[in-house]
């Protein structure tokens, strides 16, 4: 089969299958690749506020997802602290949130193929991309294959190991609606448990450099008892988390006649390893610029966007696992702040909601300070260090 004037989307995850929807409700003949479709994807499947309130459609679908109220950390030193959000976190399973993305594409016109892509060939009419059974012809590619972009290397230039991040979990039965993030000692990673509609997302994620799966995967059993968990008739997985260096996030991520999007282009916050609103932004962006029939305008929206906030987490990523701010580690100090400050815990809540971003952060706290000090230190005083929810509120843990 050839077709011209078609755009071929390698990759039904959330940045496909939102680029295939989008360009498909523009008009553009749009054939989606995805040699899984719809499939748990290892990951833990939050998405903030920020996300939600951008996308309505993500609010308002018909679709089974765990609305997150509570939130928990967990210092290394053990220290702990509970806190409500005010605005909610949405914690899908990624076969339901990648399905929900992949009909939207479908609906709005997309030919859906479940094939895995081969290879993919320049020709004089555009490209051709071969599966396992077939060849199919396009004038445009969009290379969403996920953080294991088998294509990296032909389009752009190759990632090393200090661009990724290892991750390991298991799928847990039960639920409740506190996130629970562990930091630990030495590791530029945590734990987290993120409860899904009927089960739990229980991981672990750490700089790949000098980390294995099996390491990671001790540290993880020797931990969950502590969230009142067993990881006992858990479903294992383990996948990789971009986290790209300054340096790596200049790499071209477009060309003429492609462009990378989502995990395949690297845009995952090299702190939090949040990737599900960039992929979905960067797909938006893609598809903007295809619309305007100006492929070349792509890099130049995600530079406007997002792409500062993703190198600014890369710059700060290692002073925040690894630093020290008034006299101790960073995630000590804020831990004991968000227990201790009122103001110090807004920040955190807007941190949770995706609206405050890193750029600003340093300033915020800044001109704060003499707030959140004299807060905290009426706090030491006068109450026990504690959980600041009352027990009541914090349900089941
Ligand atoms: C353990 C873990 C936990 C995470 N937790 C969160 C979280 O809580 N919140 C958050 O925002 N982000 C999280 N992330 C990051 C998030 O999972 C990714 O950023 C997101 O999935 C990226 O979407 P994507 O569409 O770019 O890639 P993917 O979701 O990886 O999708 C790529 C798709 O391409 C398909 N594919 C690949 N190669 C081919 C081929 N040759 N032919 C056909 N199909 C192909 C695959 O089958 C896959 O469906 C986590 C990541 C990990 C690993």
């Amino acid at each position: 089969m050839h077709t011209s004037e078609r755009i071929a989307v390698v990759g039904g995850g959330p940045a496909g299958a939102f680029a295939a929807a989008e360009l498909a409700r523009f008009g553009c003949k749009v054939v989606l690749f995805d040699e899984k479709l719809a499939w748990e994807k290892p990951c833990g499947g939050g998405l903030t506020d920020k996300a939600i309130a951008h996308w309505p459609f993500l609010r308002e679908a018909q679709a089974e997802r765990n609305w997150i109220s509570y939130c928990q950390l967990i210092a290394p030193s053990g220290r702990k602290v509970s806190f409500p959000l005010d605005r909610q976190i949405a914690i899908f399973s990624r076969k339901v949130l990648n399905g929900l993305l992949i009909e939207k594409a479908r609906q709005a016109g997309t030919q859906v193929c479940q094939e895995r892509v081969i290879g993919i060939e320049r020709t004089t009419a555009g490209w051709s991309l071969r599966t396992t059974s077939k060849s199919y012809g396009s004038d445009f590619v969009v290379l969403a294959t996920g953080a294991r972009n088998s294509f990296g290397k032909q389009f752009s230039r190759r990632l090393g190991p200090e661009n990724f991040m290892m991750a390991a979990g298991y799928y847990i039965p039960g639920t409740h609606q506190t996130v629970q993030i562990k930091f630990l000692k030495d590791l530029h990673g945590y734990i987290w448990v993120f409860p899904r509609a009927d089960h739990f997302s229980v991981g672990i994620c750490g700089r790949m450099q000098g980390m294995n799966t099996a390491s990671l995967r001790r540290i993880l059993h020797d931990s969950v008892a502590e969230f009142g968990l067993t990881l006992d008739g858990g479903k294992f997985y383990a996948h990789i988390i971009p986290s790209l260096t300054v340096n790596a996030l200049q790499r071209p991520f477009s060309g003429d006649g492609w462009a990378m999007i989502g995990d395949a282009a690297g845009f995952v916050d090299a702190i939090t390893g949040e990737g599900i609103y960039y992929s979905l932004r960067s797909a938006e962006q893609l598809a903007n610029a295809l619309q305007q029939n100006a492929p070349e305008k792509y890099p130049g929206f995600v530079r406007e966007d997002f792409l500062p906030e993703l190198e600014h987490a890369s710059r700060i990523a290692g002073r925040f696992y690894a630093g020290d701010w008034m006299g101790d580690a960073v995630i000590e100090r804020m831990v004991q702040l968000t227990a201790r400050s009122t103001r110090f815990r807004e920040l955190m809540r807007d941190l949770f909601a995706g609206t405050q971003e890193y750029s600003d952060l340093r300033e915020r706290v800044y001109r704060n300070l003499p707030r959140i000090a004299a807060e905290a230190v009426v706090s030491t005083v006068w109450s026990p260090p504690s959980d600041v929810r009352s027990r009541a509120a914090v349900g089941q843990q």
